[in-house]
């Protein structure tokens, strides 16, 4: 893809290889041209192009020395880059690692994973979280004759859940192909470079795309989110080791922007009943987008959650367990659990696809029930709570 020359100086890039035009943006100018004059009128808050090439050199340079050892890296497989875009997208790095080889080891190609059932996928990320992301990476892996990704940025676009970030950091790391991936890191890279407060997604994207090394995009990209996540952290930022630090507008003072997005977690309360039946727990299949498709016990949020529970199993009390806490990005739970016997089958849990939440809580009652057990041997007698295991 070659460059062509508009009046700020930076080149041309489409941000999608379909010719779409973009406007023009200007880059920080570095710090060194501080006291020059008015006569740059055009480029006061830019940098010009002849900027562009040491800033990507010192880049490169920097993650050829700095880049960590991780799985994924030097593996051009398709499928392997967008699982692990996928899991690093909610996971941190250390534990995507262990994810990331415990599911290749079940479903090593995109084919293995379309031939597998939802309840075989959801056991392996077990442990993962946001479990919508699981399921749609197989219902991806369905839709794909062949179990091959398709080559381009605008192609993999229109696959269902893959955003313009996935699409494209598959797209460049994959194929070569010369699109920017603009993910958080990215954001804030940029945002502290440019010196923004904020950006909509299209002025990120375009100047990431200005920004791009095209002669090697997928390295580009991760170089690019490797300093955002080792150096231009959210709250450590060590602008000294930076290899931007000549060009950068938030240099010295790097937490002043971006400005932080509104966080959206709030607090919610629930109830879960741990049920006994004559062969085992009974267990649902959970809905929504964070658990949906695990098996978990039966569970209600609100004011009413332990007799809307009640009500549904037609039981006039429960025994309390404990508490259980939970956090999802979107919201905190606290959990209080109960148990009590029903007549119905129930199943081993053990034989599930269990949500970390579910775990928590069936350990919990464990754990009472062994209290119980012993309390009852040192001649304690025994709760009602124990009757739950
Ligand atoms: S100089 Fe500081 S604020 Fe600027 S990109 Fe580097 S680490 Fe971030």
């Amino acid at each position: 893809m070659g460059d062509t020359a508009v009046p700020c100086g930076l080149p041309s890039v489409p941000i999608v290889p379909t010719g779409r035009s973009r406007k023009e943006f200007q880059l920080g100018r570095p710090r060194t041209f501080a006291t020059e004059d008015a006569s740059h009128e055009g480029h006061s808050q830019g940098l010009d192009q002849a900027a562009l090439a040491p800033m990507r050199a010192a880049l490169l340079r920097w993650y050829t020395k700095h880049t960590r050892p991780l799985p994924w890296r030097n593996d051009p497989d398709p499928y392997r880059i967008l699982l692990s875009e996928v899991l690093l997208q909610q996971t941190r790095v250390e534990q995507a690692r262990k994810y990331y080889a415990n599911f290749l080891e079940r479903f090593p190609t995109l084919d293995a994973l379309a031939q597998a059932d939802e309840e075989e996928v959801l056991a392996a990320w077990a442990g993962a979280g946001y479990y919508a992301r699981a399921r749609r990476l197989h219902a991806l892996a369905r839709k794909l004759p062949g179990g091959a990704l398709p080559a381009s940025y605008s192609e993999l676009l229109q696959l269902p859940g893959l955003g313009p970030y996935t699409a494209a950091a598959v797209a460049s790391i994959a194929f070569g192909e010369a699109v920017a991936a603009v993910d958080g890191n990215v954001r804030r890279v940029l945002c502290r470079l440019l010196g923004w407060a904020d950006a909509t997604q299209r002025k990120l994207r375009e100047a990431a795309q200005a920004l791009l090394e095209e002669s090697s995009p997928g390295t580009w990209n991760q170089a690019m989110m490797e300093l955002g996540a080792l150096v231009c952290t959210t709250r450590r930022a060590s602008c000294p080791s930076c290899p931007w630090g000549s060009w950068c507008k938030s240099f010295g003072n790097p937490t002043s922007v971006p400005r932080p997005r509104p966080r959206r977690a709030r607090a919610a309360r629930g109830a879960a009943l741990v049920l006994m039946g004559r062969g085992g727990v009974v267990m649902e299949r959970r809905g929504g987008p964070s658990l949906g498709g695990l098996w978990g016990v039966p569970y209600e949020e609100g004011e009413q959650a332990l007799h809307v529970l009640l009500a549904r199993f037609s039981l006039e009390d429960a025994a309390f367990l404990g508490q259980v806490r939970h956090a999802f990005t979107h919201k905190r739970l606290t959990i209080d659990v109960y148990a009590a016997r029903v007549d119905q089958a129930g199943m081993d849990p053990s034989t599930l696809a269990v949500s970390r939440l579910d775990e928590k809580i069936l350990a919990l009652a464990r754990e009472r029930a062994v209290e119980d057990v012993n309390a009852g041997q040192s001649g304690r007698g025994s709760t009602e709570a124990g009757s739950a295991d």
